[in-house]
């Protein structure tokens, strides 16, 4: 095994296994067939990958979805690992070139799609390959109980049969129950596997219930917080999915879309440019996912509540791929139960059929209402049990909001809805509350009640969002008709009657799912570059969290390089010395001084030097603020956003960039000073002297600000001295 850990070392990049890697590893590599239960990001691929490495001849990996065939093979390219792959997207010349290789002994790894092993002429070419492996992805597709049975895998447990000599046998998958496993054995024939389970449990995802809150200015503050991060947003509809588009177009994003409702050229395009980081959100419906091996989608946020927990866990799960924390975000609303109730009705006709989705909905709704820790009801609901109390990463184990008490409020909504007799729908009831002069209020003559206007301080949008977080914790419901009509339940009527009251819990603020710092800004830019260089997703030549950690450690030689996890030997060959370039640079244009070598030794540690050291590490973590503004100036954002985003004024941020200026960095100032007006201000100042800013100004066009005035004198400062 020591063998194992040098070459995950010398690969990977990666110092130690993650959990029953090493005993799968091992197992292989003594020849025993094995089935391997893990959950997405666990680290699958590494379990045949590393042994593939170390047994003479080829592996053979049979893999059902051609696009993911091509990522991994780049992905051991990246790593500096021979492999190749053989299906229908290749001319017979190429499969013909890559057999030619494949004999000549040229691929540790061969990846191939079921359909192949059905060729009697495949069958027979590699009867006289050295074939040491055969490993199953996906094994679960073998099966008719599992979610996505492929009649092409039936011809994988034939295909084993026929070896003289049998290689030993390794299947993987992520879902599997009791009767999809024992299908597994059975029809690959597996010789007495050993089953490895590590539990459906993904730590590094955070789960988050959003309920009843406004949907539309939770994602603007959710992206705005998190611009720099890949994320997809489900939503329950194509023109749902149009909107959010729209909405965050219009707000500036760099956004994709994907649905059945474009042509395959249009959805192609928009998720490459996801897949590429060319745009960091996708927004889409479920139809968006199957065959995306994008592993830094740090955030998955549902618009609408989904189905059933089986496709919400599968859909948030394609978040956090590497590993990283990620955000899994489902915004409720009393409405999806509607949607999700008219959706069957529609598409399911058979009687017990339907009772069985009812049964599942009803599941998801309660995860939507649930007060106790989200993970577990989650692993419950897929027959783990826990054992712990809280998990400590989802949003009611992480409360620590405070209640206000809304009382008084949700009275006055609760004497309106019984003073239009129960009769109409949210939007009304709010209209009426605001005071409204519409001509539906008008005319029904609701400007004389007694409610009419007495919440005329709050917008219509505010009512309109305070009536559906009641609707949502139950004070309130909504008849199922064309037209929902609210009404007061039991719990509201306790209310009006004083006998309890109501509290309402503020919104999780949205929080950054990885904390960068400038120098991380930097590594990104210089990923996306040698990416685009290389024609491969950012992602495969360093995770987050191999750049997140180089913007800690500060590594400038090869040998702290190394130590970086993620930085294996041919990743360090290839990439090192741009990243250490401009790790230096940074230093250089941010004084940061390098950071002694620390060696292991006590004899030699220096007390003042590292003082020292974690001084300058401290100045740089707390980077100044108006740096920070110029950092994201740069990396796009408007002025406003700026503003928006660090909850500053407009005039702060302007403030930030002049002493930028000042300070020698370089800066875009057309942002501070209109272009056309720049030679005309700097004209007076010369006239009138930097010091007449009154003057200045009345001396120039209306149009023309105080802060044009003062970037200009601080752009041109020293030469008007
Ligand atoms: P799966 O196929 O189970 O979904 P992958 O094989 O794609 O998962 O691995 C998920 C991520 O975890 C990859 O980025 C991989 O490099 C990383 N990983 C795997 N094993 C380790 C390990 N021992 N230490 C650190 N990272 C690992
Ligand atoms: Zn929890």
């Amino acid at each position: 095994m020591e063998e194992a850990q040098v070459l995950l070392q010398k690969y990977y990049g990666y110092a130690e296994f993650r959990p029953g890697q090493a005993e799968i590893v091992n197992a292989l590599l003594q020849g025993k067939d094995i089935v391997a239960i893990m959950p997405t990001g666990a680290g699958k691929s590494l379990c045949f990958q590393l042994p593939a490495l170390m047994l003479p001849g080829t592996t053979v990996v049979i893999s059902p979805l051609i696009s993911l065939m091509k990522d991994q093979v780049d992905t051991l390219y990246g790593l500096g690992i021979s492999a190749t792959y053989i299906n229908s997207s290749l001319t017979a010349a190429q499969v013909n070139e890559r057999m030619y290789n494949a004999r000549q002994g040229r691929y540790k790894l061969l990846y191939v799609a079921p359909e192949r092993l059905e060729s009697e002429q495949f069958q027979e070419a590699v009867e006289v390959l050295d074939i040491a492996m055969l490993a199953i992805d996906e094994a679960h597709c073998i099966s008719q109980w599992g979610h996505d049975f492929r009649p092409s895998y039936r011809a994988i447990g034939p295909f084993i049969r026929r070896f003289a000599k049998r290689p030993v046998v390794g299947a993987f998958t992520a879902t599997a129950t009791d009767n999809v496993k024992k299908d597994i054995i059975s029809l690959l024939s597996l010789k007495t596997p050993q089953t490895y389970f590590t539990g459906f449990d993904r730590p590094n995802l955070s789960f988050t219930v959003v309920r009843g809150e406004n949907k539309q200015d939770f994602v603007l503050n959710y992206v705005t917080v998190n611009h720099n991060n890949s994320g997809i947003i489900y939503a329950a509809t194509r023109k749902e999915v149009e909107n959010i588009y729209g909405l965050l177009r219009k707000h500036g994003y760099a956004v994709g879309k994907y649905h059945a409702g474009m042509s395959d050229d249009e959805r192609k395009r928009n998720q490459e440019a996801f897949i590429y980081d060319d745009s960091k959100i996708m927004v889409a419906t479920n139809a968006f996912g199957m065959g995306i091996d994008k592993s830094d989608v740090r955030y998955v946020i549902h618009y609408n509540m989904p189905k059933n927990m089986e496709a919400y866990y599968q859909e948030a799960g394609r978040g956090g791929r590497d590993g990283e924390p990620s955000h899994c975000i489902l915004l409720f609303g009393h409405q999806d139960i509607m949607m999700q109730k008219y959706l069957i009705e529609q598409s399911v006709v058979d009687s017990d059929r339907k009772a069985g989705e009812y049964a599942k909905l009803q599941s998801m709704v309660d995860y939507c209402h649930f007060t106790g820790c989200l993970r577990h009801y989650i692993l419950n609901y897929f027959g783990e049990k826990t054992t712990e109390k809280e998990c400590g990463n989802c949003s009611n184990c992480n409360d620590t909001n405070e209640l206000t008490d809304i009382t008084i409020e949700a009275q006055k909504v609760f004497s309106c809805v019984l003073r239009v007799n129960q009769r109409f729908g949210g939007a009304l009831v709010a209209e009426v509350l605001k005071g409204s002069k519409s001509k539906k209020v008008l005319q029904l003559g609701f400007d004389s009640l007694t409610v009419y206007g007495i919440m005329k301080e709050n917008t219509l949008q505010e009512i309109k969002d305070l009536i559906n977080r009641l609707i949502a914790s139950g004070y309130l419901s909504l008849t199922e008709s064309e037209y929902p009509v609210v009404q007061l339940t039991e719990q509201g009527v306790a209310v009006l009657k004083n006998q309890a009251k109501v509290w309402q819990k503020v919104a999780p603020k949205p929080q950054k799912t990885v904390n960068d710092n400038a120098l991380f800004g930097e590594l990104r830019i210089l990923r996306k570059q040698i990416a685009d260089r290389e024609n491969v997703p950012p992602y495969m030549i360093f995770a987050d969290s191999t750049l997140k950690e180089m913007s800690e450690q500060f590594p400038v030689t090869r040998q702290a390089m190394r130590l970086i996890k993620g930085v294996g030997e041919t990743k360090l060959e290839r990439y090192g010395n741009e990243f250490i370039a401009a790790i230096e640079t940074f230093m250089l244009e941010h004084k940061v001084e390098a950071p002694r070598a620390v060696d292991p030794s006590p004899d030699s540690f220096d007390a003042e030097q590292a003082v020292k050291v974690l001084a300058e590490k401290k100045k740089t973590d707390e980077e100044p603020s108006h740096l920070i503004t110029l950092q994201l100036l740069k990396d796009g954002r408007t002025l406003e956003q700026i503003a928006a985003e660090r909850q500053l004024k407009l005039l702060t941020i302007q403030e930030h960039l002049m002493r930028c200026g000042r300070e020698g960095f370089e800066l875009d100032w057309s942002v501070l000073i209109p272009v056309r007006y720049e030679a005309l201000i700097l004209s007076k100042i010369n006239e009138l002297g930097s010091d007449k800013l009154k003057a200045l100004k009345e001396a120039l066009p209306e149009e023309v600000d105080y802060v044009s005035i003062k970037a200009t004198i601080a752009k041109y400062g020293k030469k008007t001295e």
